[in-house]
């Protein structure tokens, strides 16, 4: 297993059902893990900015036409309060996420990039939907370092289906994401596993593609549907025929982390909350046992961290960091890992104009 399989080589590990050879395949990922990333469990303080949407995904919850959603926008208080506490408990990054909500100014981020930047050593990460090239270089030049874009699915066909274009105008991910490297940010993308519609072919397009953007961060979760949505409605049904159907299961998912993991060795690979909402008990350490080396704790403010409500029973119901810290902490040290320190960009690759560093461990901005 290298570096280099091909989509046959990928398509027969997708396809295994034999434990003892799965079990191979997770113990070889991981392995991969350790010699290139190292035991580091790098944590990313999350914080849920805003639950407006103006798309209309065919799954999720925060979509524009789920009128039973309440929905909030914190205010620059309380996103500088939530960084400042990811920042006293010694985590390394924060990642602004929010729907593609169309009041959110430029300049309102720009200006709370530049503050978390000026008042914090954190390394920001956006998670803001598709914008445009000048809204992405102004909050670059503000100072942000990462932005993720999931592309969901290399299918075209299937993409089109599940996040229609505004105005049936569509936005080319693979694009954005191109444009979004060329500012100079790390770039992070991934995908559902187990969309409706979703064979094994075209996973193994989508492994083949992270492989080909060599993306900083990969996302990985199992898809879960939100019931008021077109696809909860339609749970249950078979939409492939045959067996090409790729199931939306931990394991599976976490195959598709392990396989991640070979392919693009220096990668940061997330457990995803959806691996911790379908099995709250193991989830989260099973993909940090495949591949996975990085775990995004939320610190959204409690009152509005339900609404951000991309699919039902999201996350771990806690509302103190210190417990959040505490508990990762004793659950890593039980597995022979650690919490990672500073910013924990990607190896070899210094974000904005630094020079290449070779070290992972301790890496710091100044
Ligand atoms: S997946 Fe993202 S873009 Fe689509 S409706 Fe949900 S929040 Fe909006």
């Amino acid at each position: 297993m290298k570096a280099e399989m091909d989509r046959e080589e990928l398509l027969a590990w997708l396809r295994a059902d034999d434990p003892i050879r799965l079990e191979a395949l997770w113990r070889h990922a991981d392995h991969v893990r350790q010699r290139c990333v190292g035991d580091a469990v790098h944590l990313r303080g999350l914080i849920e900015i805003s639950n407006y949407c103006r798309r209309q995904c065919a799954y999720c919850g925060l979509r524009a036409g789920n009128r039973t959603l309440k929905r909030y926008r914190l205010c620059a208080e309380e996103i500088m309060a939530a960084a400042r506490e990811v920042a006293a408990i010694g985590y390394g990054t924060v990642v602004l996420q929010g729907g593609e909500d169309p009041a959110i100014e430029t300049g309102w981020i720009a200006r709370l990039v530049r503050q978390i930047k000026a008042e914090t050593p954190l390394a920001v990460t956006l998670s803001l939907g598709e914008r445009d090239t000048a809204e992405l270089a102004a909050w670059r030049a503000a100072g942000a370092d990462r932005y993720l874009l999931r592309f969901e699915t290399s299918d075209p066909a299937l993409y089109q289906s599940i996040h229609p274009g505004l105005n049936g105008i569509p936005v080319h991910r693979i694009d954005l994401l191109a444009q979004i490297r060329a500012l100079g940010y790390e770039v992070g993308s991934g995908i559902m596993v187990g969309l409706p519609g979703q064979t094994y072919a075209s996973v193994a397009w989508d492994l083949l593609l992270f492989r080909e953007l060599d993306l900083d961060m990969i996302g990985i979760g199992p898809f879960i549907a939100h019931p008021m949505t077109p696809l909860g409605a339609r749970s249950g049904e078979q939409a492939v025929t045959g067996n090409e159907q790729v199931p939306n299961t931990v394991q599976m998912a976490s195959t598709v982390v392990a396989l991640a993991r070979i392919l693009c060795p220096q990668a940061n690979i997330p457990s995803t909350t959806a691996m911790a909402t379908l099995n709250p008990r193991q989830g989260c350490q099973l993909a940090l046992e495949r591949g996975a080396n990085v775990v995004m704790p939320n610190f959204t403010p409690w009152i509005y961290r339900q609404l951000y409500e991309i699919y039902p029973s999201k996350g771990i119901p806690d509302s103190s960091a210190d417990s959040i810290c505490g508990r990762l902490e004793n659950q890593l040290t039980g597995m022979g890992r650690r919490i990672g320190r500073g910013p924990g960009g990607r190896i070899g690759r210094w974000i904005g104009s630094k020079p290449e560093f070779e070290i992972y461990e301790n890496v710091g901005y100044a």
